[in-house]
């Protein structure tokens, strides 16, 4: 699975998930949006394989994207989540920091375990990482998977996209790998421990409705709570409002979670006109400060009159025309216009060609196993809603370095 089908499902509600497995990580980079440490959080493996085995191969994420902290390391649960998703017909990508490649050599048989599991691997290279592992390192990394067969991609994130080590390490990537390895680049935000010293967002606009394109694709915080977006703050647990929150994987299954995703009125008008135009329709003040969209998100429970203002606008069948019909515009730009919207649409051809390849076409996933048979993939590509599976972004996120997001969460 190429990096451009996963930012082309990335609008779509439901094609994709996000899976925090770990707050850990061995490296210590300057703007981790997670402030990932040696010590952090883990997910409870037993509830997310339980919660893997709520997908149907008729209504489950086209794309599973796990993350961290470092989710390399938990090499045993990436495979094993692989593989429960996969028998269900879920593609799996693993966004990992590279802490494995440090000072070279042969990869870990734990790695290559991991790499012949998932259908994308993406590794994060940018000038904060390179403190930590050198370029050169991440490089044969890449030969190295790229041997193995996986596709794979990298994550940089820059100063904003007059960033002149952009420039130089994009033209370097094209130049030792072509097109086999395509990059989302994508701006720091200040966020984590970039909080103090990274360029702050510009204020919103009341005025204009802009939706939010983060909200989408379901996220698994390490607490276990199951979130509509990968704000930081929301994955964290910092804010939760209750519009953000989808279930627990302890209590709530993805049919339930997609049903959430897509029909609760104040996310449905979030994704539609964006928080701040919510907030000014109903009244009220958006919050300040150069976090002010996200953060004025976080207070719409608070907000009384807006948040009124969104259920009912996004409420019935209406609501549910106004949300498909901003999907519908935020997939037609395709990946450069959500990127441009991230800081570093210039870089926006980069994320590549969609292109069908090893059976895996746009939005079918993997082969079904049902009995010992395999269902053809024609036969399965029904999305939750029966929305089509078309766009979106994989790891761009609003406020942090990398997750893939996720949006990105950590590595
Ligand atoms: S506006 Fe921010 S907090 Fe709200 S759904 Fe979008 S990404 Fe999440
Ligand atoms: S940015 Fe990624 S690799 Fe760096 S410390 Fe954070 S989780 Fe680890």
């Amino acid at each position: 699975m190429r990096l451009a089908e996963m930012m082309t499902l990335r609008q779509t509600i439901g094609a994709g998930l996000l899976v925090t497995l770990t707050e850990r990580c061995p490296l210590h980079c300057a703007h981790c949006s997670s402030a990932s440490t040696a010590r952090g959080r883990r997910l409870d493996a037993g509830a997310l394989l339980r919660f893997l085995g709520t997908f149907r191969p008729e209504l489950r994420p086209d794309v599973m994207m796990l993350t961290g902290g470092e989710p390399l390391t938990r090499p045993g649960l990436v495979v094993a989540a692989a593989e429960a998703a996969g028998a269900r017909g879920t593609r799996t990508a693993v966004l990992s920091g590279a802490s494995f490649a440090r000072g070279g050599g042969r990869l870990p048989d734990s790695v290559r375990q991991v790499a012949r599991a998932v259908d994308h691997f993406s590794l994060s290279l940018d000038a904060h990482h390179e403190r930590e592992v050198a370029r050169e390192d991440v490089f044969a990394a890449l030969r190295a998977l790229l041997r193995i067969g996986v596709a794979t991609s990298l994550h940089l994130v820059g100063e904003g996209e007059d960033d002149p080590y952009l420039a130089q390490v994009t033209a370097q990537v094209r130049e030792r790998f072509g097109t086999e390895v395509p990059m989302l680049v994508s701006a720091v935000r200040p966020v984590g421990r970039a909080a103090a010293w990274a360029r702050p967002l510009p204020a919103p606009d009341a005025s204009v409705a802009a939706g939010c394109g983060m909200a989408a694709w379901p996220v698994v915080a390490v607490d276990g709570a199951v979130t509509a977006c990968c704000n930081q703050d929301v994955v964290d647990g910092r804010a939760r409002p209750a519009h953000l929150v989808l279930g627990d994987l302890s209590s709530t299954a993805w049919p339930e979670v997609v049903e959430r995703a897509r029909r609760g009125p104040v996310l449905r008008m979030v994704r539609t006109v964006g928080p701040v135009h919510i907030a000014a329709r109903g009244g009220e003040q958006p919050s300040c400060g150069g976090g002010g969209y996200c953060d004025t998100c976080h207070r719409l429970d608070d907000l009384t009159g807006a948040r009124r203002w969104a259920e009912r606008a996004g409420a019935g069948a209406a609501g549910e025309l106004l949300q498909e019909a901003a999907l519908r515009a935020g997939r037609g730009g395709g990946p450069a216009t959500l990127l441009r919207r991230h800081g570093a649409g210039r870089y926006g051809e980069l994320v590549g060609a969609v292109r069908p390849e090893g059976g895996s076409t746009h939005g079918a996933g993997k082969p079904v196993r049902t009995g010992g048979e395999t269902t053809p993939p024609e036969d399965r590509s029904v999305h939750p809603g029966g929305e089509s599976t078309g766009a979106g972004a994989g790891p761009v996120r609003p406020d942090g370095p990398h997750r893939g997001g996720t949006g990105e969460a950590g590595a």
